[in-house]
């Protein structure tokens, strides 16, 4: 019987395993180069390599791609361990594409002994001009037929720290009239003296990532080497390779390409969200506002809605563009299911309740979720905020908030009716006065009583004053979502509204970093990491309306 898996990738697995191939079982990795921070797109690809090794009882690996010094640094090697693991996923093995450098070394070593490589003089633009287009083969290089003895003896002496960087690389010998350009007697190897995070400057050639690729796949056992799509040309490169060290068919990896997620109001690439680190657009890497898996971490998405959107997205063979609502939508379900709910005033207005007694303080039960339950107790006394927008002076038709002579319920609490706008010499209001029926809470004479509107309040004694951080897309689309090349021209002035007065109920007195509520009526908002004991910050995760056309 045959087993249809519920992505390409997975039937492509399923085939090979019927036909006997990989019998020892799957083996993917994710491969990062790090050279920045993990990104949402970087989130499918783990969601997938990692996915396929659970759904096949197979392994999967982290391995470092560090094969190019000058950009590298520990300090993105240990954000991507912590990104990988906040998603939810256990590596088999870690490993670092440097750790191989000497057994890649050896394995060009072979090659120039098999006749497939040789050591090219030419600069690099004269390779790009002898490289030929679309519509011309390519020049082979004068230094092509160079002897294996000849080669042999340069390549070491690059190594060996001879010559300088740009004047000699090595390439595969291939074949420049190839349709496929990377099929071009590609570069293998190029000299850097840089160096490297790792291996310090034990080291003066690098091997590229065409070649690094394939065989540190190889000396891994990988099985399957799942890659994005601008790497399918590459592919014949990448068999190329394999073949000519005798590696063979069925046990060797095979690369299989996705289409990589991009996503609406958003740039992806670590270079373009470099810039907007190093340019001082945002405020780090984990600025609420970036892609970035601490970005996102940051503002309060869940590991199980970035693993949600990961499986809804799906795994196709054709680029295309998601909409940023869809990701919004996943953290707004887990967060309707997993945070408690709580009242903050994000723009205060006093409300002084004139009929209730000075100097009383009572305890209302408020339920934390409306399924899950739990309870706490809200402070309700005399003076109250409510929401400066929900008082209208002047209300258009259907306004069922506050207004001059209306009631409403409070939640949690009572009905209470507006008696008197207070305003200033300018004529600001300031605040409102109002009364209240003490019997219209829960088991009392007129519980029952129906009024329009239901508004959410904090006590103004003992509500703590908050700074809540809500937040615009970074960057504003065309109508299809598109943003453009030159994106820092596309930055939204408005992505950051800091306000430093909101008033939160006393409950969130000692709440840790990272925890998430809704805000009732307002949305899902979560601890940011510059709260003090003294001073709490909120970053607005997401609204409460969906916005997602499913
Ligand atoms: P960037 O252009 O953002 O730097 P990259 O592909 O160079 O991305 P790597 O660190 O090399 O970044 O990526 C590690 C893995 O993540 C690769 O297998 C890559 O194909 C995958 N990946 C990167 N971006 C995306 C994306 N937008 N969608 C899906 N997979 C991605
Ligand atoms: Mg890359
Ligand atoms: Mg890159």
């Amino acid at each position: 019987k045959e087993n249809i898996g519920s992505n390409f990738v997975e039937n492509a697995i399923n085939e090979d395993l019927k036909n006997e191939k990989y019998t020892e079982g799957i083996h993917t990795r994710f491969p990062p180069e790090p050279n920045g921070y993990l990104h949402i797109g970087h989130a499918k690809s783990i969601c997938l390599n990692f996915g396929l090794a659970r759904n096949f009882t197979g392994k999967c690996n982290l391995r470092f791609d560090d094969t190019n010094p000058t950009k590298e640094d520990t300090e993105y090697v240990d954000s991507i361990q912590e990104d990988v693991k906040w998603l939810g996923f256990k590596w088999d093995e870690q490993h670092y594409a440097s750790d191989y450098f000497q057994r890649l070394y050896d394995f060009a070593v072979e090659l120039i002994k098999r006749g497939k490589a040789f050591v090219c003089d030419l600069s690099s633009d004269e390779i790009r001009e002898y490289r030929g287009t679309l519509t011309e083969p390519g020049k082979e290089s004068p230094y092509r037929n160079r002897t294996v003895e000849e080669n042999l003896d340069l390549f070491q002496r690059m190594k060996a720290g001879e010559f300088p960087d740009g004047s000699h690389v090595l390439r595969a010998k291939i074949d420049m009239a190839s349709p496929n350009i990377t099929m071009r007697d590609p570069v293998l190897y190029r000299i850097a003296h840089a160096e490297h995070h790792r291996t310090g400057n034990e080291w003066c050639i690098y091997p590229m990532y065409d070649f690094a690729h394939p065989l540190s796949d190889a000396i891994e056992g990988i099985t399957h080497s799942v890659c994005t799509l601008e790497f399918e040309e590459h592919r014949p490169l990448y068999d190329w390779l394999l073949e000519s060290l005798g590696f063979e068919v069925g046990k060797r990896p095979r690369q299989i390409e996705f289409a990589r997620l991009n996503l609406t109001n958003t740039v992806m690439s670590k270079r373009k969200l470099r810039q907007l680190v190093e340019g001082g657009y945002v405020s780090g890497w984990d600025d609420p506002r970036m892609p970035t898996i601490s970005g996102l971490r940051r503002r309060g998405y869940t590991p199980a809605a970035l693993r949600d959107f990961c499986e809804r997205i799906g795994v196709a063979k054709s680029n295309s563009l998601v909409d940023v609502a869809m990701l919004e939508h996943c953290v707004r379900e887990d967060l309707n299911e997993q945070a408690d709910r709580v009242m903050a005033v994000l723009e205060p207005l006093k409300v002084v309740i004139t009929n209730y007694p000075e100097g009383q303080t009572e305890y209302l039960e408020a339920e934390n979720h409306p399924t899950r339950g739990g309870h706490r107790f809200v402070p309700f006394s005399r003076e109250i905020y409510i929401e400066r927008e929900d008082f209208e002076e002047n209300p258009p038709k259907k306004f069922f908030r506050l207004k001059p002579d209306g009631e409403v319920r409070l939640k949690h609490a009572y009905i209470i009716k507006c008696e008197e706008v207070i305003k200033d010499a300018d004529g600001n209001i300031v605040e409102l006065h109002c009364t209240y029926d003490p019997e219209s809470k829960t088991g009392g004479a007129t519980a029952g009583r129906k009024v329009k509107g239901t508004l959410h309040w904090v006590d103004a004694k003992s509500a703590l004053q908050a700074e809540v951080r809500l937040y615009d897309y970074l960057l504003l689309t065309d109508e299809n979502g598109n943003t453009p090349d030159d994106f820092l021209s596309a930055l939204n002035p408005n992505s950051l509204r800091v306000i430093k007065d909101a008033m939160v109920e006393p409950s969130l007195k000692h709440i840790a970093e990272g925890t998430r509520y809704q805000f009732l009526r307002k949305g899902y908002f979560c601890v940011d990491k510059d709260t003090t004991p003294e001073h709490l910050v909120f970053n607005e995760v997401v609204g409460l309306r969906d916005t997602w056309a499913k």
